[in-house]
């Protein structure tokens, strides 16, 4: 049957392929008694249902490239010895052959069982590994119940689930996924911006994917309009196969003008710089023409591992990053983590249900408050500064005395490293996330502790207009041309330039093409964005001539609108 479903678009593009459904919590599971003469059978079904999981795993692990991370390798091979544990069988088992009951049914009461009893866990790290065993045994789940598993090692396919974690999408980097759908979220979440760095249409906050779509259900995912089709008709899906070439020929064609300068008629230069996550995004940023790259996410090295890297191991990929790039300025933001962006590494204590989380012990707070930890972190920084020009960034900065405090640490540190040898950049920038309300209105106080600013839009909107960048119930009101934000985002761009610092933007509001004009008649002159971006970016930038962008910015901040909108927006 065809039908559509209608959800946010969070990363543009269309995907055609068939789906994965990755909420399997919602099978049906059958509860029926088995005849004395039926028992052995059911044992058995339950034994190939595991050796047939068992097989899956093997084959997905063959498949994930060789260049994975190891940990990609390390949460398969965990999924594996979970499955080999005689535990998960012994108990299902005796369950079949004393109550007289079927496979699916037991497996299923232990599955519930387990999960209970990791939910309890103190712990957050054995906490976490709850979802480790709702995985596995749904694994199992569903070739008992002949649902057919999803075939993770093909070629193409689209991931339905109803939530992905900034951790879940990394890994989807390893995969040849096409694109991805889910039940909650929100364009601007942490997972939806990887989603448009990996060039992956996603479309999220659907409510109902997951209960209404079944693996192998053919999907077309449009990332622009927000839609998912499901099962279409020959004719809808040409329609859709036209619109994706239609697609391909314009990138191709804005990829001619990868060497083109970005500057706009009128002669103004502008710098384009590259988001990244990981130092695998490299090759995305040596394909595009970013002149260097104005957020490097350094917290996605500490993701999908039960432990945080050793200083060495943050060094060395630092230092990948800044050999490939050959000596373009890259500005890694120290470690921001807490909100929705999470570690299973228990010695940070991070308490993921604290009472607000994104307004609690997140970036910069939670780091000056483990100083042992932070410090290892700063150190592989400092370390790998002396190979390439770097500058560091402050995220979730609130006050002044916060800077100072991690300004005294990296000073202190350099002495520490240079009195053990090691060589330390001279010129270290130290800058900060303007993406706090308070910080953005009193940049101008900033600027005698910070070597530049970059604008955070994601999390300036979210908590100018105290709306939730990941809930999709309140996006409609997630709005960076509000008045409040364009006014904040005004000031600190003119408290930054009058104090001759340079003030980039690093918030996804750069990454949008049609907003362009706009940033550029409010002064910024330096974007940084996910790189695939870049080309759309450039050439409204090539098209913009800046007195009418400086007339677009003066009407924006009066709170008219209407010269933004898209006709089609106008209604
Ligand atoms: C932001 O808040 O705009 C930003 C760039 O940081 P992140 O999206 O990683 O929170
Ligand atoms: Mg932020």
């Amino acid at each position: 049957m065809t039908f559509e479903l209608a959800g946010i678009g969070a990363a543009p593009g269309i995907a055609i392929a068939t789906a994965v459904v990755l909420e399997p919590t919602r099978m049906e599971i059958p509860e029926y008694g088995i005849s004395p003469a039926e028992v052995e059978r059911e044992e058995n079904r339950l034994r190939l249902a595991l050796a047939l999981a068992r097989e899956e795993l093997l084959r997905v692990r063959e498949a994930i490239p060789k260049d994975a991370p190891q940990d990609t390798r390390l949460f398969i091979d965990a999924h594996l010895l979970m499955l080999d544990d005689p535990a998960l069988r012994e108990r299902p088992l005796r369950m079949i052959r004393e109550q007289g009951r079927n496979a699916a049914w037991a497996l299923h009461q232990e599955r519930e069982r387990l999960a209970e009893i990791f939910q309890r866990m103190e712990d957050p790290y054995l906490r976490a590994k709850r979802e480790d065993v709702l995985q596995v045994t749904d694994r199992v789940l569903r070739h008992l119940l002949g649902a057919g598993a999803p075939n993770l090692a093909a070629a193409e396919r689209i991931i339905v689930a109803n939530e992905l974690s900034p951790a879940d999408t990394v890994l989807l980097k390893n995969g040849s996924v096409l694109g991805w759908v889910t039940d909650f979220g929100a364009a601007t979440s942490h997972s939806a911006i990887l989603a448009r760095s990996l060039g992956l249409p996603a479309v999220v906050g659907t409510h109902l994917a997951t209960r209404l779509l079944r693996s192998g259900d053919q999907l077309v995912v449009d990332g622009d309009q927000g839609t998912v089709l499901v099962n279409p008709d020959p004719a809808l899906l040409e329609e859709y196969r036209r619109a994706q070439e239609r697609r391909q020929r314009r990138l191709q064609l804005l990829e001619e003008e990868r060497d083109l300068p970005a500057v706009t008629r009128d002669g103004t230069a502008v710098r384009l710089l590259a988001n990244i996550e990981l130092p695998e995004d490299l090759e995305w940023v040596q394909r595009s023409s970013a002149e260097g790259i104005g957020l490097f996410r350094s917290e996605f090295l500490f993701m999908n591992r039960a432990d945080s890297p050793s200083e060495e191991e943050q060094y060395q990929a630092f230092a990948r990053v800044l050999e490939g790039l050959s000596g373009a300025e890259v500005t890694i933001r120290t470690v921001d983590v807490g909100a929705d962006k999470l570690l299973a590494d228990s010695d940070l204590q991070l308490h993921p249900g604290g009472l607000n989380p994104a307004l609690g012990l997140r970036g910069l707070r939670l780091c000056l408050r483990r100083p042992d930890w932070f410090r290892r972190h700063l150190r592989a920084l400092l370390r790998a500064s002396a190979l390439a020009p770097v500058r560091i960034m402050l995220p979730m900065v609130s006050t002044v005395a916060e800077v100072v405090q991690a300004r005294q640490m990296i000073h202190q540190l350099r002495q520490e490293l240079q009195a053990e040898g090691h060589a330390v950049a001279r010129d270290l920038p130290i800058g900060i996330m303007v993406e706090v309300p308070a910080v953005a209105m009193a940049a101008h106080c900033f600027t005698k502790v910070a070597d530049f600013f970059s604008i955070g839009t994601n999390d300036l909107t979210q908590y100018a207009l105290a709306v939730d960048r990941g809930d999709d119930d309140v996006m409609a009101l997630f709005d960076p041309l509000h008045v409040g934000v364009l006014s904040m985002i005004q000031h600190t761009i003119a408290a930054g330039h009058a104090a001759g610092i340079p003030v980039t933007m690093c918030g996804e509001m750069a990454a949008n093409p049609r907003w362009t004009p706009l940033l550029l008649g409010l002064g910024l002159r330096e974007f940084s964005m996910f790189p695939g971006a870049i080309p759309e970016v450039k050439a409204s930038i090539r098209r913009c001539e800046l007195k009418e962008a400086n007339a677009l910015a003066l009407h924006a901040l009066m709170g008219d609108g209407s010269l933004l909108m898209e006709p089609s927006d106008q209604g």
